[in-house]
């Protein structure tokens, strides 16, 4: 099988979806790839590399022209038009959106969005939000770190006693217990809220505090069960609860890391103005659901916090928002490697023995990543 890896062309996507290591395997498996030119340059993997490792480079229609496509990003109309009918494509191709994916169908193509797979055991070695909302938690907080005019550590030093940095970290999955554990590496004194119970001890395990919010009724009890490991919108009532007890804990923060992200739908806001005005000057607040929140004031999306700005960096009420919404790309080099395997363990779900790829609906996996087939969207 002759197996394409275009370049991405997403404005400030660096990740490439093989790496010289994940390229070795495909070709002990039999197959051949194609890199396009200067595809891995931004994740620091050169022509060369792929080259050595056993790859061809080619173009972009060399690439995007193969039966087998692996990308990151979904692709776009025109890199479509490059793509043959008949052919599989690989990628994070966002289930959520059903004209891209009708797109894809119309162009003929079977596809699997890899953010589609389910949340089990045997799903793991492919789960690309977890691999990458991973990175996503570590660089939110070194961006923080980077964007605080103080320390993280408390310091006690001849000149005097530094106190250390008080981190809020909103939302507990993937990103957030990364978050919790990097920045707790650096010092800072972190507390922790999310909607599902069940975290509470992970919170805990790593040295964080979590912030209790309880649950009065038997709906919101069982709102917080969530769905397959996701968050569910929780009552009214609760929200409320819990936004007393965040309003708190942010008033005292000089860091805010928000995460919170139920899939499919707008993301909570957490962090209100009001919140961010109560906020001391110089505090920051890293906002990973930016772009994915309700309208904000400023005419566009925000996310869990109003005042965020997709992919801008805005001082509001003296705190500084980091609004970017794409982090595994400014870890460009790991962000890839993870993926890369991620990508590769799927792809022996899709290619058979022979080699040949095959579509297995009775594999619970490649039924929930397939999104297009036969001309038509197959989302579940
Ligand atoms: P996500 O990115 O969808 O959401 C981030 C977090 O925000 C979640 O913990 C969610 O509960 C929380 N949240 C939503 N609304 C909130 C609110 N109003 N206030 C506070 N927090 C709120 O989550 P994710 O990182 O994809 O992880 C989801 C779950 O799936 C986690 O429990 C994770 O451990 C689990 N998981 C399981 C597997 C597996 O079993 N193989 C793999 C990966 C993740």
């Amino acid at each position: 099988m002759f197996i394409g890896v275009p370049a991405e062309s997403t404005a400030g996507e660096t990740r490439v979806a093989v790496t010289p290591e994940t390229v070795k395997k495909l070709k002990a498996l039999g197959h051949e790839v194609g890199v396009q030119s200067g595809a891995g340059v931004a994740a620091s993997v050169t022509d060369e590399a792929y080259v050595a490792a056993g790859a061809s480079i080619t173009d972009a229609a060399g690439a995007f022209g193969a039966g087998l496509v692996l990308k990151v990003r979904a692709p776009s109309e025109a890199e479509l038009a490059l793509v043959k009918p008949g052919a599989t494509l690989v990628g994070m191709l966002n289930p959520f959106d059903a004209e891209g994916l009708q797109r894809l169908a119309s162009a003929g193509l079977t596809s699997y969005a890899l953010e589609a797979a389910p949340r089990t055991t045997r799903a793991q070695s492919m789960d690309v939000l977890s691999s990458q909302a991973n990175i996503a938690g570590y660089k939110a907080v070194m961006i923080a770190a980077d964007q605080y005019q103080r320390f993280f550590p408390m310091l006690m030093t001849a000149a005097g006693t530094v106190k250390a940095a008080r981190v809020v970290v909103l939302g507990v999955g993937v990103a957030g217990l990364q978050a919790i554990a990097t920045a707790k590496r650096l010092g800072a004194v972190i507390e922790a809220s999310d909607v599902r119970p069940s975290v509470k001890e992970q919170v805990e395990s790593l040295g964080a505090k979590f912030i209790e919010v309880p649950y009065e009724t038997d709906e919101e009890k069982e709102a917080a069960q969530g769905v397959g490991g996701y968050a569910r919108p929780m009552p009214p009532s609760w929200l409320a609860r819990q936004q007393v007890e965040v309003a708190k804990r942010v008033a005292q923060a000089d860091v805010v890391i928000s995460t919170a992200l139920i899939p499919g739908r707008a993301a909570p806001v957490l962090v209100t103005e009001d919140m961010v005005k109560s906020m001391k000057p110089g505090s920051v607040v890293v906002d990973l659901a930016a772009g994915k929140g309700p309208l904000g004031p400023h005419g566009a999306p925000g996310g869990n916090c109003p005042l965020t700005e997709a992919d801008r960096v805005v001082v509001r009420h003296g705190v500084t928002l980091v609004g970017e919404t794409n982090l595994p790309a400014r870890v460009a080099a790991d962000a890839s490697s993870l993926y890369a395997r991620n990508v590769l363990d799927f792809l022996k779900l899709v290619l058979n023995k022979e080699g040949a790829l095959h579509v297995d609906l009775n594999d619970d996996i490649v039924a929930a990543c397939l999104m297009s087939h036969e001309g038509t969207v197959r989302r579940k």
